[in-house]
């Protein structure tokens, strides 16, 4: 059974889509849907965080040659997190 989704009107079968990664049963938005997708966002940037500041003490070569082996989505984002350190610096 094929399913049209509500984000990229693509039709795809499954629980999925598979281009934009929405899942496919998207019901009315609530306070709890809210709440849940903030919590998901912050725990998992942290921890993306947490992985590059330890990599980045620990060896700072593993982290620049894994990122550049293409493990982008192991680590927080090291330009946005050059900027937000520079940010925090300058305040
Ligand atoms: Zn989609």
């Amino acid at each position: 059974m094929t399913t049209n989704c509500k984000n990229c009107h693509k039709s795809f079968i499954g629980k999925y889509c598979n281009y934009c990664g929405q899942q496919a049963s998207v019901d009315e938005l609530t306070f709890k849907d809210i709440l849940l997708e903030s919590w998901y966002s912050i725990t998992n940037t942290d921890s993306g965080v947490v992985r590059l500041i330890k990599d980045l003490f620990l060896s700072p070569q593993s982290v620049y040659l894994n990122y550049f082996a293409g493990q982008r989505k192991k680590y927080f984002s090291p330009v946005t997190f050059f900027f937000l350190t520079v940010g925090l610096l300058l305040f």
